[in-house]
């Protein structure tokens, strides 16, 4: 497994292997591996002939309000699970790679970034869609493998790749859940004890749902205010948004066989976690 910091570097590994005839399966994340990025690898591993992960806490995509700082590192670890997946390159950028002093443009999504989570973190799909794009373009995959667990994200990437002409093929992977449903999450780590079992409130509220979407039907303005009451008299928690969208828009327009995602936002102390589900309408 080969280890390349430069942008140079990854362009020319890239270039080299689409020219042999490779096909390229790439998985974007900011490190500290956990199963649910190891299940991207391995649909990466096995769609394409060569796996690129790349391991980048982009900064653009964080708040100055928010944990850029203390996110969560754990290089060596990082590429030891890399290796055991039979990953061919871990991309690992310094900051300064990936932004000059003078950064200036950026990729957009006009209307979908700035819903959900976007009215908590205005700027955030901004970094996201801007740095997925430089690494598109750096590394021009054949896939490129998201997580479910970021639903509005995997949609704003589909839209980048539709609207900006990306060759690259979006594979979604579903969430993966500790053994209780907690959705696997890197931040899960600034959980204290106590707050680790309350945040267990999230992914149970999405099981109830599902439940009561399937035995009450489509009762959405009931079934919000009672997740809403769950997840504020539990302790620790406070919502930040809980919103039935159609998956495909993320807007409250629905007809019967839509595809409805159920989004959740919850602080858990300080530490925001997301979860969701897709329903029926
Ligand atoms: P991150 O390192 O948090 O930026 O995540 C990198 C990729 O891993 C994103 O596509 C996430 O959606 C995905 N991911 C994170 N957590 C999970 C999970 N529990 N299950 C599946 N995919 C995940």
């Amino acid at each position: 497994m080969k280890v390349i910091k430069s942008s140079r570097e990854i362009r020319e590994w890239s270039r080299t292997q689409q020219q042999k005839g490779s096909s390229i399966g790439f998985v974007p994340t900011m490190g500290f591996l956990h199963k649910g990025h190891l299940s991207l690898v391995q649909k990466a591993r096995a769609l394409s002939d060569k796996v690129i992960v790349s391991i980048f806490i982009n900064p653009t995509q964080f708040a100055p309000n928010e944990d850029l700082d203390n996110y969560p590192i754990d290089l060596e670890g990082d590429l030891e699970k890399c290796r055991a997946e039979n990953v061919d390159v871990v991309f690992i950028p310094h900051k300064n790679e990936m932004y000059s002093d003078f950064h200036q443009t950026y990729v957009i999504n006009q209307e979908i970034g700035q819903l959900l989570c976007g009215q908590t973190r205005p700027t955030h799909f901004r970094g996201v869609t801007t740095i997925v794009a430089k690494l598109f373009n750096l590394i021009d995959p054949d896939f490129a493998v998201f997580g479910q667990k970021d639903a509005q994200q995997s949609i704003i990437i589909k839209n980048m790749v539709r609207d900006l002409s990306y060759r690259t093929q979006i594979i979604i992977e579903p969430i993966v859940r500790e053994e209780d449903g907690l959705a696997m999450s890197s931040r899960n780590k600034y959980l204290s004890p106590r707050q680790r079992k309350n945040a267990l409130v999230l992914s149970q509220c999405l099981k109830f749902a599902e439940n009561e979407f399937k035995r009450t039907g489509r009762d959405i303005n009931n079934l919000e205010k009672e997740i809403k009451n769950r997840i504020g008299e539990t302790p620790d928690c406070k919502v930040d948004y809980v919103e039935f969208v159609n998956e495909a828009s993320l807007t409250k327009k629905f007809v019967p066989g839509d595809k409805v995602l159920l989004a959740l936002a919850v602080f858990v102390g300080s530490t925001r976690l997301i979860d969701n589900t897709v329903l029926t309408y």
